[in-house]
Formats: structure tokens, C-alpha cells, sequence
């Protein structure tokens, strides 16, 4: 069955955004992925649409109220995982994408303002999920970050499904250095074995290259790589 988001927002005309191009684009209309969109506006109390309120016990920014995104989940939430994105979340990774990439139903909350009022997260269940530790204006931007991460993994998405196993991550290492024609480019030759078509050889540097790489810019990522390898 497709995967399908339903991501609820005050703004669904961001969506499906940069996924509706390229290679995502094209399993959206090829039905390997779906989106619905719910307004949470829709659900507001007054003819404004009003969603938000002032937080208690002061302090800058303005609420998301429980009552109305709580509303809005009541009518729409038909079962499966509800995520939230947040910069208070799980940083999200490479295995976390894999498993959100089984789920036939992913509902999503976008956050904007100072946050969302804590009792609709909690009765909710919601799971908070962030990309990275620095701060956006909202959770939309987030939410399009990870479906592009998720839909890139769904069946027949990617061309040469061979291609995501040796990327970045997939196994604790970063990706080696990539090059092509033509082999000569202002002095810069391309690395001799590449052009031996020796396959053990180029695989084998390629694993040295691939090393190097994530024990100068990631030493943590390494250790993992190193830990995984002893067992
Ligand atoms: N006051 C909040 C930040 C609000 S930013 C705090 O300090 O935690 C507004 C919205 O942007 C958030 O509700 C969230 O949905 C989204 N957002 C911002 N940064 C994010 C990140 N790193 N990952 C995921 N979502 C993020």
C-alpha cells in the first residue's frame, strides 16, 4: 500500500511544496505516495479562525490551543503514528527515515509560533521530531524535509535502488568522493584506480576514501561504523 501523510497546518498551500518535482514529483503522480492536507483554521472557535493564544505564565510568542488542534484530530485521525516536528524532538536519522518509511499512515503537526499547547501532545501520544539543532519559523518546512527522506526510500522511487545502499549514513559511513568525464578538468585528473576497471581495487578505495572522509568530519559517526564492525 502507497504511504500516505496527513499533515494538519495553517497553511496547506505550502504542501506538497518541493515534492511535487523531480523524483518525488513524479511517484506522487505515480500514486507511490499521498498527502492530505487538514487546515487546522477549520477547527477554530471563532469566525477568524483564530488557533492561537497567549502562553500562561507569560513570556513572548503566542500558544497553539489544545481545544482546537485537538478538534482537528478528533474528526481527521483515523489511526497511526502522529508526529509533531519540533526542535524539542528526537533527532531524526537514516534509521528513523527507514522505519517511517514502513508505516502505510503518517499524520504530521506543523508547529508555528512559540509552540503547541503541551496537553493536546500528550493525549495525542504525539512523537516529536526534529531535524537538526537550530531553530526554523515552522514545522512545515521541517515536515517537507522528512517526507523528501521517506519518499526517497518507498519502492521504485529511486531508479537504481542500488544507489541507496552505499550513501551516506546507510552504513555508519559518510560517502566517498564521487567524480565523472571528463578526466581531465584544469589540471585535476580523476583518480587513476576509477579508470582501471578493477572492481575490487575502486571498492576497496572507494571503503579507504569513505573512512578517511567520515573520520575527519565525523569522528562520532566512525565509532559507530568501528563498534559495529566488532561485533
Ligand atoms: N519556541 C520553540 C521554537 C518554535 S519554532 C522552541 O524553542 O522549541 C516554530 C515551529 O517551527 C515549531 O513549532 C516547529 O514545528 C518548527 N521547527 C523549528 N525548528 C525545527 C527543527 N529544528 N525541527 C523540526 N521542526 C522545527
Amino acid at each position: 500500500m502507497a504511504l500516505k501523510f496527513k499533515v494538519y497546518t495553517i497553511f496547506p498551500e505550502i504542501f506538497p511544496g518541493f515534492l511535487g518535482y523531480s523524483l518525488t514529483g513524479k511517484a506522487l503522480s505515480e500514486g507511490k505516495w499521498s498527502l492530505e492536507t487538514v487546515n487546522i483554521r477549520d477547527y477554530a472557535l471563532d469566525k477568524h479562525g483564530s488557533v492561537d493564544d497567549t502562553p500562561c505564565g507569560g513570556g513572548a510568542g503566542m500558544v497553539m490551543r489544545a481545544d482546537i488542534l485537538g478538534r482537528a484530530l478528533e474528526a481527521n485521525h483515523k489511526g497511526g503514528r502522529i508526529l509533531v516536528m519540533s526542535p524539542r524532538g528526537k533527532p531524526l536519522t537514516q534509521q528513523m527515515v527507514h522505519e517511517f518509511s514502513q508505516e502505510e499512515e503518517i499524520s504530521v503537526i506543523c508547529g508555528r509560533f512559540e509552540g503547541i499547547d503541551e496537553r493536546v501532545l500528550e493525549a495525542y501520544q504525539v512523537e516529536e521530531v526534529s531535524i537538526g539543532d537550530y531553530v526554523l519559523t515552522g514545522g512545515e518546512q521541517a515536515a517537507q524535509i522528512m517526507f523528501d527522506a521517506i519518499i526517497r526510500l518507498l519502492p521504485g522511487v529511486l531508479g537504481n535502488t542500488l544507489s541507496t545502499e552505499s550513501e551516506s549514513f546507510e552504513n555508519c559511513l559518510l560517502e566517498y568522493p564521487q567524480y565523472t568525464r571528463p578526466i581531465e578538468w584544469e589540471g585535476r585528473k580523476v583518480p587513476e584506480v576509477l579508470l582501471s576497471g578493477h572492481h575490487k581495487k575502486i571498492e576497496d578505495w572507494r571503503k579507504e576514501q569513505a573512512i578517511k572522509i567520515t573520520r575527519e568530519r565525523r569522528p562520532d559517526l566512525l565509532k559507530k561504523y568501528l563498534d559495529s564492525k566488532r561485533v
